[in-house]
């Protein structure tokens, strides 16, 4: 297999493909759809759920574990979150095979084995939980309550692609319980912003903070609170959802409580998720042509170490001169890999780390022996550097303070230079097709301008900007009153 990987600019998607692939992070299995998360990858999806674990536990929540299966119903009592998923799931029907008396050696579904009640793979755990719930919630002294869980959930996409979109996926989901409607809101945006703050503080992506449209809302939510990243491509990517479900869960499956006052009313619901999408989301906005390129932040190995050695002298003292910047590095909290395999040679350990995005690579020779030094290989700009022993540590941490400010930096610029304003619709189509990226314009409220807009352009509402301002215009394709602009973009 060639190391190379085809270019972005050649052919993206393949260029994605090949990178997820080659940098061992994930390949496609034997289940259509579903994917074999390697374990260079499940390490970086391990650093993400270790943040996100701690900012929800920051915020006052707590993990429990719900169940993989939704009888079917409870899955039907929300009915616009039943109707919302029902074309994308799977279902169980029996629990039992048996020898096939008509094929030897294969088995069958045992006819007498069917579920008296069908169950439903969870695509999303609201119906379950809030079943749950009702046990849980009597009076106002039970809330809020506030709980996560970390699980698998499987949704039966037609068109799926590593991490992006994939039948079985991994993700946390939240879902929170509240005594009034003002609380489940804040709840819905104060998650919003703990994703926004982790895209940008640990994965160095730049988010916008929105709302959905109604159409994109998420089936059985009165509002979703999302944040939208830009890959290179100019493809807009949802990286994270927060919703808010108002009383429809709670009257769903009758959770009421009992206020201070004695009165009886129906709880107020938020969930909110993240999933394995944002390794995708990772990957396709920092990396190179060379391969994976990874903030410090989530990068399972912070620096790698190579020793270049002709004996077995020179290679023993270099070892221990690795290993003593190891343990100086472990103190202040940089993780290093020492590469000592004696069945690669060093130039192959060096394409091995570019191509999986290590952001800091050490290289000690026989001339750094005699001098004192190493050689310091950034992989974000590929720029190096010789550093004096004595420097080294404070040198690694400052360089991987300003790795992971100048991906975002980068990311930023980007993502700034492609939100490109439009008030006509050639304008808007010509924007779409030859640059990408957001297309920021005024609509005119409506499902079927969007729907329409859609049509022709491919383009979606990515979101209702959180901060757009109040501004009188008239819609790009309508020619209706609108009163703030939205973004659109061609989306993952
Ligand atoms: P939702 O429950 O639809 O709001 O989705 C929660 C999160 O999961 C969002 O960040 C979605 O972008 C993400 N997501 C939805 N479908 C998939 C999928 N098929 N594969 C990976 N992530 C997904």
């Amino acid at each position: 297999m060639s190391k190379k990987l085809t270019s972005r600019a050649d052919d993206y998607s393949k260029w994605y493909n090949e990178l997820v692939v080659k940098a061992d992070l994930a390949e496609n299995s034997a289940v259509r759809g579903c994917m074999v998360i390697k374990p260079y990858g499940y390490a970086i999806w391990e650093k993400m759920q270790a943040e996100l674990d701690k900012m929800f536990k920051e915020t006052g929540h707590q993990n429990a574990y719900f169940p993989l299966f939704v009888p079917k119903s409870l899955f039907e009592a929300e009915e616009k979150n039943a109707e919302g998923f029902a074309k994308e799931c799977a279902i169980v029907t029996h629990y039992r095979l048996q020898n096939d008396p008509d094929k030897p050696g294969k088995l069958r579904v045992d006819p007498e084995a069917k579920l008296e009640e069908e169950l439903i793979v969870r695509p999303t755990s609201e119906a379950i939980i809030w079943n749950t719930y009702k046990g849980w919630i009597q009076s106002y002294r039970d809330l809020p309550l506030l709980i996560n869980q970390w699980a698998n959930v499987v949704r039966w996409e037609m068109r799926t692609r590593l991490f992006l979109r994939t039948a079985e996926f991994l993700w946390q989901e939240g879902h929170t319980a509240h005594a009034t409607k003002e609380e489940a809101l804040k709840e819905a945006q104060l998650m919003n912003n703990v994703y926004a703050t982790f895209a940008e503080n640990f994965m160095a992506i730049p988010v916008v903070k929105g709302v959905k449209t109604e159409s994109e809302r998420f089936a059985g939510a009165d509002e979703t609170y999302c944040i939208e990243a830009l890959m290179q491509d100019g493809k807009a990517l949802q990286a994270g959802t927060s919703h808010f479900l108002g009383q429809n869960f709670a009257k769903a499956f009758d959770v009421k409580f009992t206020s201070k006052e004695g009165k009886q009313d129906y709880v107020w619901a938020t969930s909110w998720g993240v999933s394995t999408r944002l390794m995708g989301a990772l990957i396709m906005t920092h990396s190179d042509d060379e391969g994976l390129v990874l903030p410090p932040s989530l990068a399972p190995n912070q620096v790698v170490i190579v020793p270049i050695y002709k004996t077995e002298e020179q290679f023993e003292e270099i070892s221990k001169i690795a290993n003593l910047i190891k343990k100086d590095l472990n103190v202040k909290g940089v993780s290093v890999k020492y590469d000592n395999r004696d069945t690669h040679r060093p130039g192959a350990k060096f394409a091995q780390h570019e191509l999986q995005g290590v952001p800091l690579r050490i290289a000690i020779g026989p001339k750094d022996l005699e001098n004192g030094t190493v050689e310091i290989a950034r992989r974000d700009l590929k720029t190096k550097q010789t550093v004096a022993l004595d420097i080294l540590t404070s040198t690694v941490e400052n360089l991987l303070e300003e790795i992971q400010n100048n991906l975002y930096k980068k990311a930023l610029d980007f993502r700034d230079s492609h939100i490109t304003e439009v008030d006509n619709f050639e304008d808007f189509k010509s924007t779409i097709e030859n640059k990408g990226g957001f297309v920021s314009a005024h609509w005119d409220g409506t499902a079927e301008t969007e729907e329409k807009i859609k049509e022709l352009t491919k383009a979606t509402i990515r979101c209702i900007p959180e901060d757009s301002k109040e501004e009188n215009g008239v819609c790009v394709y309508t020619g209706k009153p609108s009163n703030r602009r939205v973004l659109f973009a061609k989306a993952y």
